[in-house]
Formats: C-alpha cells, structure tokens, sequence
C-alpha cells in the first residue's frame, strides 16, 4: 500500500507542488528583506558605531583628561596622554581607540563626565593598511565636527525618553 502511494506521489510530483506551496505563500508575504546599501534599515539614536570626540559651540574641544573612558573600557582598547596647557587645563596630548579590540559597549561613552567620547551611527567604514584601524584624537575630533548635528539630535531626543 505505502509502495502504491509513494508510486503515486511520485507520479504527480506531489514533493515538488508541497515545495512551491512554501515558495507561493513566502512570495505575497511582507517582505523581510532589503537592498543593501540603497536601502538601509531604520537606527536607534544610540546606535553605537564609529567613535568621535566632540567639542564645545565655541570650537574648544571637550575632552578635559580625566582618563574615565580609559579606565572604564573592558578591552583595553583606549590609550591616553595628556598634559597641562598654558592656561593650567589639562588636555589630551594623544588619544587613541584600537577598534580591532574595541568591543562597541559604549562603556566609554556612558563613563565621559562631559559627553566628550561618543559613538556616532556609521558602522560603514574599512581599513586597508596594517596599524589603520587605530584612530588618532585627529580623526576622532574630525568625526565628531564631521557629525556633530547628528549626534547632538540624538542626544537631545535621548534626553526626551529619560
Ligand atoms: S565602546 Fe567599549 S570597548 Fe570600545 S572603546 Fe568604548 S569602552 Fe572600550
Ligand atoms: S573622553 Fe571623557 S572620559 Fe575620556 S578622558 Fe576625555 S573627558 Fe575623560
């Protein structure tokens, strides 16, 4: 009996319209799935992606020294040094983030006693060169003068839910 029915599944392709009865109801569905990079999918504004160092409206950047985020960063991924300006402030005189160790935990972020390290929304970036995937105080402040009006409105709407 079971042989006669295999017989007869067989003949009418039975397993292949069960199959194009999952492609069928998959094929009118939601779809899930998007065109990446045209499309992109919506970010929270505390996505944590590429990091930045921010300054103040007046142009002097925030970073007062205190070696928080370093202290507080679980892979050892920030380096620091600093020393006293002319006008008795102490700022950093390097600051650096190994992002192949950083484990994007926003620990330094939430740790910066003046919003000074942040992570901005672009994770859209590469490397071509040994040693480029650590990033100078240069390229962080760029970042955050880059993205500045991004990360202050997400900071304000965060603001908003607390
Ligand atoms: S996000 Fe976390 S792991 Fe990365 S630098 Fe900041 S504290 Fe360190
Ligand atoms: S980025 Fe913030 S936590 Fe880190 S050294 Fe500067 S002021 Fe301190």
């Amino acid at each position: 009996m079971r042989t006669l029915r295999n017989y007869v599944k067989s003949l009418f392709l039975w397993e292949l319209f069960m199959g194009l009865r999952v492609t069928g109801r998959y094929l009118f569905a939601r779809k899930v799935t998007l065109m990446y990079p045209e499309e992109k999918t919506p970010q929270s504004p505390r996505f944590r992606g590429l990091h930045a160092l921010r300054r103040y409206p007046n142009g002097e950047e925030r970073c007062i020294a205190c070696k928080l985020c370093e202290a507080v960063c679980p892979a050892l991924a920030i380096t620091i040094e600093s020393e006293p300006r002319a006008d008795g402030t102490r700022r950093t005189t390097r600051y650096d983030i190994d992002l192949f160790k950083c484990i994007f935990c926003g620990f330094c972020e939430e740790s910066c006693p003046v919003d000074s390290i942040v992570e901005t929304r672009i994770y859209e970036y590469h490397y071509e060169n040994r040693g480029e995937q650590i990033i100078h105080k240069e390229q962080l402040l760029a970042n955050g003068d880059r993205y500045e009006a991004q990360l202050a409105a997400d900071r304000a709407q965060e603001a908003r839910y607390r």
